[in-house]
């Protein structure tokens, strides 16, 4: 079953003079890890920011569950390449975060524990980002995202700011992350390797205009832990 589908999705910026995405024709079933590839300014961050709700779009259809996206949704999780914890606050309160809206408790407080370890954060939720490493303090933003139980998760970028035994190091954990909530997922990365590692599908991008070129099925089982 689609949870996203996308369908004739035009995007232009600067009054009409850069076509960022054109005709972008896509479906994302539910539990499906997607990995979108392409050179830079293909239009991979404005694809997803249309799903996530943070930017519009000029023409053709973006859904999710068979309602269009009007604006940012708790049922979507959103991961930059930037974690941007909140410095005074510990690691725990920063993933507990989104469970607070307007001062008022809206989700339960044992999710953060169990997102915690899952990410390999248990003994660090007590402490503030600056004592974390970059990798975990992504790995922070990716439970933060996760902490309203949203139906699925988009990542730009995650761990781009990571140098590359890191990375490899963050793409098992979040492999083991992904394992344990099987989130329909959205990640965009530079790394061919990377999303072949990570993905079920491959879509690849091309610029001006962005365009989907190709979708490629990844056909080697996931190792299953
Ligand atoms: P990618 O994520 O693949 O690098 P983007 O989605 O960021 O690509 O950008 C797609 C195209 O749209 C690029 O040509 C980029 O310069 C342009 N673009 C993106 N955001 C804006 C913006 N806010 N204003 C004007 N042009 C933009
Ligand atoms: P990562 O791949 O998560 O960026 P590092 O290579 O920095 O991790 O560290 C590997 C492990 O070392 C971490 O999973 C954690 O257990 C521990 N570690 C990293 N940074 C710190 C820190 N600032 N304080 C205590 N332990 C740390």
């Amino acid at each position: 079953r689609d949870l996203i589908r996308i369908r004739g999705l035009d995007k232009t910026y600067a009054g009409g003079s850069v076509h960022a995405l054109s005709n972008i024709d896509l479906d994302i079933r539910d539990g499906e890890f997607v990995c979108v590839v392409g050179p830079s300014g293909c239009g991979k961050s404005t694809l997803l920011r249309i799903l996530a709700g943070l930017d519009d779009h000029d023409s053709g259809e973006a859904a999710l569950d068979g309602r269009a996206i009007t604006g940012p949704s708790r049922d979507v999780g959103v991961v930059f390449q930037a974690a941007n914890l909140l410095p005074w606050l510990t690691v725990r309160e920063n993933v507990a975060l989104p469970l607070r809206v307007g001062g008022r408790q809206v989700g339960q407080a044992e999710d953060v524990d169990r997102l915690l370890d899952v990410a390999g954060l248990k003994d660090f939720g007590h402490r503030y980002p600056y004592e974390l490493s970059g990798g975990m303090q992504q790995r922070a933003g990716i439970c933060r995202a996760l902490v309203r139980s949203p139906r699925v998760l988009l990542m730009d970028e995650p761990f781009g700011a990571l140098d590359a035994l890191t990375r490899e190091r963050m793409n098992l954990e979040l492999q083991r992350i992904w394992q344990a909530s099987r989130k329909t997922v959205m990640l965009i990365t530079h790394s061919i390797s990377e999303a072949i590692f990570l993905a079920d599908r491959v879509v690849v991008m091309s610029a001006r205009p962005g365009r989907i070129i190709r979708e490629l099925a990844v056909p080697i089982p996931r190792p299953r832990s």
